[in-house]
């Protein structure tokens, strides 16, 4: 499947023109198109800022990481044994080496080893510069100050050279890099403390809709309790972008302005919830064509079908769908590359996907990609399989909080029959 990745923006083409090609259907967008589209449109921010290795974690590298060092520093051993002349040891029988020492990680042999000697050496520690092998204790004899070695050794081996890993001078991570736990600890081997990422990406959120209530209030008759606000909230975390929550906001054109306003001004990505579905869409969509450019999408999906997509002053726009799965169905699938390629991420792989069997019975009708909600589980046998989680509406957010894989069904698929392959992708790490 394509995903939205570093595609360069297109800065004379427009929203509008991009709508003008003839496929375009605005009624029936496949998630492909519809992804590709936003994909165009996207340029990462620039702005950049030095941070500790510490408080890096989860933060996008904005410069190469050049090594100031060798990797490692020294030549060094790979086993605990004893370093050699290689030309000492004999191919045809055994010979016996004076130990003259020790060499320690980071207790390194201070003399000189001459011809005829050895120096006894653990895994990591400097080689003598007069060694060029090392034979791994369990291929000697150490006895009274002397070591008997026999035959079948070869010249540099069990040996690790200086700057093997990383020369002095090379890239050890690139620009676009997201940092991991394995980056910040390659970061700080080479005895760098500070390094230069992007800044987070500013994302504004509301909720739209008059039956809304935040919690610690009390619903009244009709009303419910507002909680995209709160899933939009964990999945910006969970992307280390910096959120401005700005609450609730009635169905009323003017609050809708003023907050569509205020969060173009203040963030790179406004994204909201609710009111883009058919009825409702029309106030929402004149008014954002005074403010910006924005294209309302029926996507060919399931579930999330009615999505907006554009741009406010300078910010981006993200109007996904009223319904709790929807909303984090399409965070998942449209907004969490495009706000990764926003925040100077490069490349964005696509998320891993694989089939599985799927031990249930799966109704699906062809013409749109349906996202239904799995539990990927191991059997005794130790194969992996996928079950859906129950009922698979869009309002009931158990589907989504029981699962833990996306089973994606193509456009043209129709029924699943128990025991068929499908395909799946993991939530784990990515949500
Ligand atoms: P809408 O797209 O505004 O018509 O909303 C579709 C459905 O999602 C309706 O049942 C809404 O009550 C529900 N909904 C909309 N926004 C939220 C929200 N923030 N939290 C929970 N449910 C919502
Ligand atoms: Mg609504």
């Amino acid at each position: 499947m394509t995903q939205p990745t570093s595609l360069p923006a297109t800065s004379h083409s427009t929203l509008r023109d991009a709508s003008c090609a003839d496929d375009y259907d605005p009624n029936s967008m496949p998630v492909d198109r519809a992804r590709a589209l936003i994909a165009r449109f996207l340029t990462p921010l620039t702005a950049t800022e030095r941070v500790h290795v510490r408080s890096a974690l989860g933060r996008v590298l904005a410069e190469d990481v050049i090594s100031p060092i060798n990797v490692p520093a020294h030549d060094n051993s790979a086993m605990d044994g004893f370093a050699v002349r290689f030309a000492d040891l004999k191919g045809d029988g055994e010979v016996t080496l004076k130990v003259v020492g020790s060499s320690f990680a980071g207790k390194p042999f201070a003399g000189k080893m001459q011809t005829g000697e050895a120096v006894r050496i653990m895994t990591g520690a400097v080689m003598p510069p007069e060694g060029d092998s090392i034979v791994m204790q369990e291929h000697a004899q150490a006895k009274d100050g002397k070591v008997t070695i026999g035959t079948g050794h070869l010249l540099n081996q069990n040996l690790r050279r200086a700057g093997e890993d990383l020369a002095i001078g090379q890239v050890a991570l690139k620009r676009g890099l997201p940092l991991r736990p394995a980056e910040v600890g390659l970061i700080s081997s080479i005895g760098i403390g500070e390094v230069t990422v992007f800044r987070k990406l500013r994302v504004a959120f509301f909720s739209t809709g008059d039956e809304l209530v935040s919690i610690g209030s009390v619903p009244g008759a009709g009303q419910i309790f507002d909680s995209n606000r709160y899933t939009i909230h964990g999945m910006l975390t969970r992307l280390n972008c910096e959120v401005i929550d700005m609450g609730v906001v009635r169905d009323d054109p003017a609050l809708i302005e003023a907050a569509f306003a205020t969060a173009a001004t203040n963030a790179d990505v406004v994204i909201t919830s609710g009111g883009v579905s058919v009825g409702e869409a029309d106030f929402v969509k004149d008014m954002l064509n005074k403010l910006g450019e924005v294209l309302f999408w029926k996507i060919a999906m399931k579930p999330g079908r009615p999505l907006a997509y554009g741009k406010i002053g300078g910010a981006h726009f993200f109007g996904l769908p009223g319904n709790p799965v929807s909303v984090m169905v399409t965070f998942y699938q449209f907004v969490r590359d495009a706000l990764l390629v926003l925040g100077g991420q490069n490349p964005v792989p696509p998320l891993p996907t694989f089939k599985v069997p799927c031990t249930s019975a799966l109704k699906k009708a062809p013409g749109r990609t349906e996202f239904q909600r799995g539990i990927l589980s191991q059997g005794a046998a130790g194969a992996w399989s996928v079950r859906v989680t129950g009922e698979q509406g869009s309002g009931i957010l158990r589907s989504m909080a029981e699962a833990n894989c996306f089973i994606i069904l193509p456009t043209d698929q129709g029924n699943v029959v128990a025991g068929a392959l499908v395909e799946v992708q993991v939530m784990e790490g990515s949500v």
